[in-house]
């Protein structure tokens, strides 16, 4: 299964990609993780794209394709993957396209601003774990130390505006110009209500995927 997940930032994509993998041991591609990754190491381009990320813009398509790229050849992508994040313009989807790569399913996980607010302010990602929290969670409370969790840098009221932006600008034309094309050639899209609880949101994807 060749699985693409969309929504604005904070509207759960990491969260269900991380419930997708376990369940169906599906390699995660996380874009995002991909360019902390880059950063962390201070890899070429990582001033670069921190301060990108930092603005709360898009990294160019230029440098995101060819990550994805090096990423998918690298692994056996008829066994399936999870893209989480990528694509978000409509040139990121072509570049899918021309590598002849299909997509078995789209889910696009809605949510309003409010909540996405809420969110990603809340939000921590564990040091060692690498999983991601909401501070409110009663998994906070149970089993993981969350007192080992960092906020992510671009985690702000100010910077989630540009990325919501962001999202309007490069993200919806790309919604639009996926659901044109489900229409002729027949992808499986789903719109989920992103606003369920986590485990109702994994059992409505786990019913479409059995
Ligand atoms: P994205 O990858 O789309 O940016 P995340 O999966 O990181 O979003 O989720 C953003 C924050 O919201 C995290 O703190 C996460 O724990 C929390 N979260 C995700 N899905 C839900 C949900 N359905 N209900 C409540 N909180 C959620
Ligand atoms: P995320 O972890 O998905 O919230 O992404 C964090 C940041 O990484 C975004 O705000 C962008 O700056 C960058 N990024 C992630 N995915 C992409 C992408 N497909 N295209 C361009 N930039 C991206």
């Amino acid at each position: 299964m060749r699985i693409v997940l969309l929504g604005a930032p904070g509207s759960g994509k990491g969260t269900q990609a991380q419930f997708i993998e376990q369940k169906y041991h599906l390699p995660k591609i996380s874009i995002g993780d991909i360019l902390r990754q880059i950063i962390n190491n201070n890899a070429p381009l990582s001033k670069q794209i921190k301060s990108t990320i930092y603005n709360g813009k898009l990294i160019s398509d230029e440098i995101v394709t060819e990550l994805v790229q090096s990423y998918i050849t690298k692994i056996d992508y008829n066994l399936g993957f999870i893209l989480d994040g990528f694509p978000r313009t409509i040139s990121q989807a072509k570049m899918i396209e021309n590598n002849k790569i299909s997509i078995d399913y789209f889910f696009e996980l809605k949510i309003p601003t409010k909540i996405i607010l809420e969110r990603i302010q809340k939000r921590r990602t564990g040091v060692v774990s690498k999983n991601t929290y909401h501070l409110n969670n009663s998994i906070c409370s149970k089993n993981i130390n969350c007192t080992n969790s960092i906020q992510r840098f671009d985690d702000n009221t100010e910077v989630i505006k540009t990325r919501l932006e962001e999202y309007n600008k490069f993200t919806i034309p790309l919604i639009n110009y996926l659901n044109n094309s489900c229409k002729k050639i027949n992808y499986r899209y789903y719109i989920i209500d992103g606003t369920q609880t986590i485990q109702n949101i994994n059992n409505e994807i786990k019913k479409i995927l059995n």
